[in-house]
């Protein structure tokens, strides 16, 4: 087994510290789970009578420090089903989980704390792996309590959970409390609501997020720009319908993994339909309208379509979790020894739209090349000979292109390898975004064909690419990663034009009009406010020019333009201020 992160193991063995300490204060306490998350760790309670809250975290973190300090080193046991019921005869989370780690048929396996003299100071049940003794642990932080029901079961026992953090030096936990700091000065649900370009209804639902004009000026600006691009390379635009019959999914094989994540449609007629959670299946019921032969191939199909799934309401949170999210989507069809030429094309299209973005520079991404697990190789559906072809195609690709990737092994899905791009944000977060996915299984399930040179038939193989995946929650990242500052090309308002007063309002009208025609999406700023005020206001609404127009100008023709977040004016003719709009 691969050794995880060494950050994973902090957090993985503070959760049992903190376990430790709670069990110290409160010897009566039962515990649920406690595993490591992205950036910390919990641990479920029952604390049974006992009052806990946000007041008694510096007592368990003394306590915690107590056992840092001990040093104790961390050791594995393993235990019969009888001496492990044995070890917890009082706690029924912890029963009905031994008997259902006995039930897999797996082993069971204990962690203790141990002290001098090898006497056991904490012990429990966990898989592992952790750090070799508490003291290596570093820095915590319990963070926050919540409630939250034994399995995720809103019928079962409600529990307390504890949240903490923990690095290696104190270094880390600043930096990381700072990050947050930022993070939440970030926070896309509030300049959503300040720079007003999105919002939520109760009676429309929760997860269900509703665009205003600039939210809708933005997304546009995505979505067209996408189409563009895809446009360039051949791909082909399509539409479907956003509800199906249920054969659809029962045929691609969904049905019986997620109809529980789907909203059911009732109609007139007994037919069971569902909205669309993704598009493929629609997608290959255009490439299976007419007989295709191998001039048709590739085939590209694309579409920027809503989906929907009924995501936990616990789970929505702003755009970056929603019920409704649209997909930038492509489907590619077309042979195996195309796939190279195809990926090519794809990455082009990722290059060029990240670079827009300023997000395709040096560290700040990398791309995970998920290919099969070589000793498991029954998990895998497909032709292993086309495998090793897909595989390899992508590699070469990601070489050729001189991708900062790495080989993950094991990451594929049972369907086909794949190419993720992973971006790091503004405050050093990392997303996950555009993705290239091969798929020989959708293809045979739906027995797409095409006739070959030989005038037989073959299966086509099918890509699945996304630029910025849920636009949601691309649009997310992007309000958080620019802080509402959009570069000029994707801002929904660029450029305010400020008239110094009333005399020169009549050259404004012109000005924008001459910019409108152009396409540049500008606003009147009238001289109600002082023009200190005005350019003061703009700023704050993160518009990225403010265009000054007063006697010089009216007389010169040039622009006098603030640039978001500078102090000083620049003086530029109307040609230039049309080119400083475009991605550069
Ligand atoms: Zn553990
Ligand atoms: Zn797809």
């Amino acid at each position: 087994m691969c050794q995880p992160d060494i950050e994973l193991l902090r957090r993985h063995t503070a959760s049992h510290i903190m376990s430790a300490a709670v069990g110290m204060l409160f010897p009566d306490v039962k515990r649920g789970v406690g595993p490591w998350t992205e950036t910390g760790f919990y641990q479920d309670f029952d604390f049974g009578e006992a009052e806990v809250s946000d007041k008694d975290f510096k007592k368990i973190e003394k306590k915690m420090r107590w056992i840092v300090n001990k040093d104790f080193k961390v050791q594995k046991r393993m235990l019969s089903g009888e001496e492990a019921r044995a070890a917890f005869p009082n706690d029924e989370y912890k029963l009905e989980l031994i008997d259902e780690i006995l039930d897999r048929g797996e082993e069971l396996s204990f962690y203790d704390f141990v002290g001098e003299e090898g006497r056991v100071f904490y012990t429990d049940l966990c898989a592992g792996p952790h750090l070799e003794s508490t003291g290596q642990v570093g820095v915590f932080k319990i963070t926050k309590l919540a409630g939250a029901y034994w399995r995720g079961d809103e019928n079962k026992a409600q529990l307390t959970r504890l949240y903490g953090i923990a690095f290696a030096d104190a270094e880390g936990l600043e930096a990381y409390q700072t990050m947050l700091e930022e993070a939440a000065k970030r926070d896309h649900r509030k300049l959503g609501k300040e720079l007003d370009l999105f919002t939520f209804s109760e009676l429309v639902g929760p997860g269900l997020p509703l665009f205003t004009p600039k939210g809708e000026l933005l997304r546009s600006t995505v979505g067209d720009y996408l189409k563009q691009l895809k446009e360039s390379k051949g791909y082909q635009h399509v539409w479907i319908p956003h509800i199906t019959k249920k054969d659809l999914y029962e045929t691609s094989g969904h049905w019986d993994k997620y109809k529980d994540d789907l909203f059911h449609v009732k109609g007139k007629s007994d037919a069971e339909f569902v909205m669309k959670p993704m598009n493929c299946p629609h997608h290959t019921q255009i490439f299976a309208s007419k007989m295709r032969s191998y001039r048709d191939l590739p085939l590209r199909l694309a579409e920027t379509t809503t989906c929907y799934r009924d995501e936990q309401q616990g789970e929505l949170l702003g755009l970056s979790r929603v019920r409704s999210l649209t997909v930038d989507d492509t489907h590619i069809f077309c042979r195996i020894d195309q796939i190279q030429e195809e990926a090519e094309g794809v990455i082009d299209i990722i290059r060029q739209f990240y670079t827009s973005l300023n997000m395709w520079e040096g560290d700040n991404f990398w791309v995970s090349l998920s290919v099969r697990d070589p000793e498991k190789p029954e998990k895998y559906l497909g032709d292993p000979a086309n495998w090793d072809k897909a595989e390899s195609f992508l590699e070469s690709v990601a070489k050729n292109n001189d991708l900062p990737y790495k080989r993950i092994e094991g990451e594929a899905a049972f369907y086909g390898p794949k190419l993720d791009f992973q971006f790091k944000d503004a405050i050093g977060r990392e997303w996950q975004l555009a993705t290239l996915q091969i798929d020989f299984v959708m293809p045979e399930r739906f027995k797409l064909e095409y006739i070959n040179e030989e005038g037989q038939k073959e299966r086509p193989v099918m890509l699945h690419i996304a630029i910025a995946g849920s636009l949601e929650r691309f649009l997310s990242v992007i309000i958080e990663h620019y802080a509402g500052a959009f570069p000029a090309w994707l801002a929904p308002v660029q450029a305010h034009v400020l008239p110094v007063n009333s005399a020169h309002e009549a050259h404004c009208e012109k000005l924008i009009e001459t910019l409108k025609e152009a396409g540049a999406r500008v606003e009147y700023y009238d001289s109600s406010d002082s023009l200190g005020k005005r350019i003061r206001n703009c700023q704050k609404a993160r518009v990225p020019f403010a265009i000054v127009v007063g006697d010089k100008e009216v007389e010169s023709g040039n622009l006098t333009v603030r640039k978001y977040g500078e102090e000083k004016d620049q003086v530029m003719t109307v040609d230039e201020f049309k080119a400083a709009l475009g991605r550069g």
